[in-house]
């Protein structure tokens, strides 16, 4: 178990794909700077590394690290469960944050619970918020600066907020993109804390990785500017079509709910909301989607919603700037007509 440390730093585990710094990585950053200012102590990033990383450090304190806890060796190359957690635990033992933040990514899904097991600690999966207050327990005891980490519950019925008051570190993941990514600040300045962690014990190495084969993503639905997304209300996968076409003209992509989906008008990648992806576009048509509090927690941040509803009283609706109410099968080629007219 590791000890209560209120002194302790916020950190953010800086995730590596192929040579790459993932986003989702610098969003927490972001989350973690805030909660290491209300708690007035430093935030930090762990990276483990086995090749170059062009500017990782630089990119951790653009981003809000104060220290970048660096592991270099060659036997990290490749990322493997054992080393990886091995190198964090290590790291969590010796300087004991109060907090330890992962994307809920495969990779943090693999490594955080690997983490909370070793420490002995509690780890919130998908959060999708983080906060500090101070807790006050039924018995009247009061627990200051708690981290407050909030995600649906009971099958996204309610909003649940989870504390861990005894067994630290905090940990928690976040999905990619439900935290907005800052701008970097190329003038901070923070700390490289290079550490050695011994990885000699063969046992950490009884996986060999023989070949990586990575899939590209084919969708960028996180990345995307535009996106034109249609649920139970197209009708059809035929329908969806009409959509293609208009993220098409647009330069955006896809996007659906989860019972168009379920209905099989389109692929699961497409899916926006909870247990989707968080979009925040500049611009998100929605057609015949209803608004359910778990659409809209995908997407409710983006810059403009036009809705697209047969029904007047939708909840789309409260969210949206410009709403039209009409089917959306003849009101979707009227505004591809007019945005070519335009153009
Ligand atoms: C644990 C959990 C997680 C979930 N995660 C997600 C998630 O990630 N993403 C998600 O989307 N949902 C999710 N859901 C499901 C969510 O609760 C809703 O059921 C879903 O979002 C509804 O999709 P919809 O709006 O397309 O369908 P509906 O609720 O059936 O609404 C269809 C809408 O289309 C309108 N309509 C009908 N015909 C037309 C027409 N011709 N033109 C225009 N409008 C028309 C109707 O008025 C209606 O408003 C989750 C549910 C649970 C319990």
């Amino acid at each position: 178990m590791i000890e209560k440390n209120t002194k302790g730093d916020v950190w953010v585990y800086a995730e590596v794909q192929d040579g790459t710094l993932q986003d989702v990585s610098l969003e927490l950053l972001g989350k973690a700077r805030k909660l290491a200012d209300k708690l007035g102590v430093p935030a930090g990033a762990v990276l483990p590394k086995g090749t170059e990383i062009s500017a990782a450090a630089d990119t951790l304190i653009a981003h809000g690290a104060d220290s970048v806890y660096l592991v270099e060796d060659t036997a990290l190359a490749d990322y493997r469960t054992e080393p990886y957690a091995h190198v964090l635990v290590e790291l969590i033992k010796k300087y004991r944050p109060q907090i330890v933040l992962f994307g809920a990514t495969p990779l943090g899904r693999d490594l955080a619970p690997r983490a909370a097991s070793a420490t002995r600690s509690g780890l919130t999966a998908d959060c999708t918020d983080l906060d500090i207050a101070d807790v006050t327990e039924k018995s009247g005891t009061v627990h200051p600066n708690l981290l407050l980490q909030v995600r649906p519950a009971f099958g996204g019925n309610i909003v649940a907020t989870i504390v861990n008051y005894d067994q630290w570190p905090q940990m928690a993941t976040v999905r990619e993109g439900v935290m907005p990514l800052g701008t970097p600040q190329k003038s901070r300045k923070g700390n490289v804390i290079k550490e050695t962690v011994p990885l000699t014990d063969q046992a950490l190495f009884a996986v060999e990785v023989i070949k990586r084969e990575v899939e590209k993503r084919k969708l960028n639905l996180k990345g995307a500017k535009v996106v034109v997304a249609g649920g139970a209300g197209m009708g059809s996968r035929d329908n969806f079509e009409l959509l293609f076409d208009l993220a098409g003209a647009l330069g955006g992509v896809v996007g659906a709910s989860r019972a168009a989906i379920d209905s099989g008008f389109i692929g699961h990648e497409h899916q926006i909301g909870q247990t989707g992806t968080t979009v925040r576009p500049a611009l998100y048509i929605a057609c015949g989607i209803s608004g359910a509090i778990q659409h809209r927690s995908g997407m409710e941040d983006s810059a403009k919603i036009i809705a697209v509803n047969t029904d007047r009283e939708a909840p789309i609706f409260s969210i949206a700037h410009y709403g039209i109410v009409g089917d959306a099968k003849q009101v979707v080629p009227m505004l591809l007509r007019a945005f070519k007219e335009r153009n």
